[in-house]
């Protein structure tokens, strides 16, 4: 139950002087239903009502105040004309003018011979000065006591501006002072104002500078929000872990074998995520660890030594991928080794029917069968464990978290979670998307690997690129040429992959291949492997080949529109080559010009091959939102908050959150009660809810 103390702010904005239902909507679409909603509008900018200028002097296209004698009224003389309220100082007259103005309300608000404070912005017609829509008419009384400087918000159409800034002001007034959840150490380091003083300051900036989200009073909101996103992500994990997992300890014997049948040894990354691995599974609680690293950085060898230890311990596990491609590949490159270890391995997919499907479900139930590799087919109710141990999920941000627990909740008992991603997260973004889990990462590439030399190449060089390309495929090298849309879309102006193909084909005849999303995956399937085995030499491709695909003998990419991508997705497609031994060539082809943000993507790859570095480059280029591929992410929307400007704030909220639920796990300190407040200021209900049942 959210506490008393907050509810006048949970109140809808109907309830606001002022605001009947139409407003309340536009509201309601703006910032959102609730009196809470519009504490977290922040102004954008701010009005200084505090120029004083008279007629003569004041500058057109300024705003200013006029001390000003009403003189007359003017009503239109037909429908369409403003109504005009003439005026004047003692330098000269000047119309007031209002379109659409009601004749009683300025009768009754500009009496003839009184004095008004007007605001707003002068302009000139025919010669002669005029104000339309004064933003400010106030009486002597009034304009001593209004405020000089007034924020200004972002609105909407068909909501006056004075009438949201005026509801924000309410809700303000409204907030009650709530008691500090913040530690008084940490607020004093940082010279922070307490909760309420600084949601006071934000939406009554002085000047310029109190407007920037750095300024004190932005960042302790800030650092109250993500507190309150982390504390609840701290608090989820504790009861996922609580529940009693299982501990596997495996005796080393299967992993022994297969490490022998590897034709290189691990990289000390490797192996140190190898034992951070073991320590969560021999754990009685429940691992929920990501492992993290580059493309070819070796993540899948390591999740298969790791289901080795479920096996050894007489349990399954199960590996689930994006896509059928990336199903079938990773049966393709562990069937061997799990042969060398002696555990089976089958591959189950939506392509596996009949008779086969039966029988793989069969030896899971019975559990002859140890490891299980496939799509999310494997989430379907008829997939039943034998003992599921183990659940590792490729490139996870492309399930959702639901799908990860119905998978791992297969077992008798839940079953430790492994999630592999190749999109390098920089830390803000994974303590924030991520926080219920652990990190192992790889940041070590295998020996051997080679620079990819990368180039950005204008368009209108292509046929230097196709010549260079022939020569290429004549030395026997192998290229991925990459497309961004299926078919030809005029609209978008992209070259086809279709088209494309045709072209090269022309050129270079059979030796040339197609692969895009809308193919059967047989055919799929028969071009990869037409280009594995070297049948073929180009592969032209869509983003299918984006995620996984491990084709080491591939050492040229050519990546059509460069500019087109983003940086993270970039990254990952030139991540197809430099796999080998051999020096590998990318080849970004862009189109003229060139924006200012797709330069400095184009660059960056360019500078570095490093996916962390990359991953921060594209969270400052893009916002946060983005680079994970919003909805699906589970990234949280923050209102207070902005990822690339708090960075450093995250990790901060994160090591307290940490120290919070092990010092006070039931939230029951007076800190802690104060922390339960701050969970359902942020409507993190759930968060308060789970930790009381578990
Ligand atoms: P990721 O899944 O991280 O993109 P993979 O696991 O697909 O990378 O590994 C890429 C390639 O590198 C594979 O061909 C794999 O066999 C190889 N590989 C993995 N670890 C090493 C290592 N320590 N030394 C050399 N090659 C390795
Ligand atoms: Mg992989």
């Amino acid at each position: 139950m959210r506490p008393e103390i907050l509810f006048p702010l949970f109140a809808d904005v109907v309830t606001l002087p002022g605001i009947g239902s139409r407003f309340a909507k536009l509201i309601g679409k703006l910032a959102g239903p609730r009196l809470v909603d519009l504490l977290w509008h922040k102004p954008v900018s701010l009005h200084n009502w505090s120029r004083r200028e008279t007629v003569a002097s004041a500058p057109d296209g300024e705003v200013v105040t006029l001390t000003l004698t009403i003189v007359e009224h003017t009503p239109p003389h037909r429908a369409g004309m403003p109504y005009k309220v003439r005026a004047s100082d003692e330098t000269g007259f000047i119309d007031l003018v209002f379109f659409r103005g009601h004749k009683d309300y300025l009768k009754a608000a500009l009496p003839a011979g009184d004095t008004r404070y007007v605001s707003g912005k002068i302009e000139r017609y025919d010669g002669r000065p005029q104000m339309p829509h004064p933003e400010r008419l106030l009486d002597e009384k009034a304009f001593v006591a209004a405020p000089v400087i007034e924020p200004v918000y972002g609105g909407t159409e068909g909501l006056p501006p004075r009438t949201l800034t005026r509801s924000v002001a309410c809700a303000v007034e409204k907030a009650p002072d709530l008691p500090e959840w913040q530690d008084d150490a940490w607020l004093r380091k940082q010279g922070w104002p307490g909760w309420r003083s600084a949601l006071v300051k934000l939406h009554t900036p002085q000047t310029l500078t109190d407007l920037e989200p750095n300024s004190p009073e932005r960042r302790r909101l800030a650092f109250d929000e993500l507190l309150a996103s982390q504390l609840a992500l701290v608090l989820a994990r504790s009861r996922m872990r609580n529940v009693n997992g299982r501990s596997l300890k495996g005796d080393g014997r299967l992993r022994a074998r297969a490490l022998a049948a590897l034709h290189f040894t691990l990289t000390r990354s490797q192996q140190e995520a190898l034992s951070e691995i073991s320590a969560d599974m021999a754990s009685s609680q429940r691992m929920l660890r990501m492992l993290q690293g580059d493309v070819g950085a070796g993540k899948t060898v390591v999740a298969f030594l790791a289901m080795l230890t479920a096996i050894e311990c007489g349990a399954q596990a199960a590996l689930m991928a994006p896509t059928e491609v990336l199903a079938r590949q990773h049966r393709a490159s562990l069937a061997p080794l799990a042969e060398a270890a002696g555990v089976s391995l089958a591959l189950l997919t939506g392509r596996e029917r009949g008779r086969e499907r039966d029988d793989i479900l069969q030896r899971l139930q019975s559990g002859s069968l140890g490891i299980l590799i496939g799509t999310h087919a494997l989430i379907s109710e008829t997939v039943v464990f034998n003992d599921l141990g183990l659940v590792v999920v490729d490139e996870q941000h492309r399930f959702g978290v639901h799908q990860r627990l119905t998978l791992s909740g297969k077992g008798h008992q839940p079953a430790d979670i492994l999630v592999m991603t190749a999109t390098p997260i920089p830390r803000t973004l994974a303590l924030t998307a991520y926080g219920d889990l652990d990190m192992s990462r790889l940041r070590e590439k295998p020996a051997g690997r080679k620079a990819i030399a990368t180039r950005a190449i204008p368009l209108e060089r292509l046929d230097e690129v196709v010549n260079g390309i022939g020569r290429a495929v004549a030395q026997g090298e192998r290229s991925f040429w990459v497309c961004p849309l299926v078919e030809e879309n005029e609209d978008l102006d992209l070259t086809a992959a279709e088209e494309r193909y045709d072209v090269l084909k022309a050129i270079f005849g059979d030796r040339v291949r197609l692969i895009h999303g809308r193919m059967k995956p047989a055919e799929k399937d028969e071009a990869i492997e037409a280009f594995r085995s070297g049948v073929a030499h180009i592969l032209v491709a869509t983003t299918v080949i984006e995620v996984g695909v491990d084709i080491p003998d591939a050492t040229i990419i050519v990546i059509e529109h460069a500019e087109r991508f983003g940086l993270a997705q970039l990254h990952q497609l030139r991540g197809r080559v430099g796999r080998g031994e051999k020096a590998s060539t990318c080849l970004l082809l862009y189109q003229s010009p060139l924006s200012e943000t797709a330069r400095a993507r184009l660059d960056c790859l360019r500078n570095t091959e490093d996916g962390f570095d990359i991953a921060e480059e594209d969270l400052r280029l893009r916002g946060a939102g983005e680079l994970l591929g919003e909805k699906q992410s589970g990234l949280p929307e923050f209102r207070l908050a902005d990822l690339s400007m708090h960075g450093d704030l995250v990790a901060a909220a994160s090591d307290d959150a940490r120290l919070i639920v092990a010092r006070d796990p039931s939230l029951e300190t007076s800190r802690g009660e104060a922390l339960r407040v701050l969970l359902y200021l942020f409507e993190r209900d759930d968060a308060v809810r789970t930790m009381r049942s578990g």
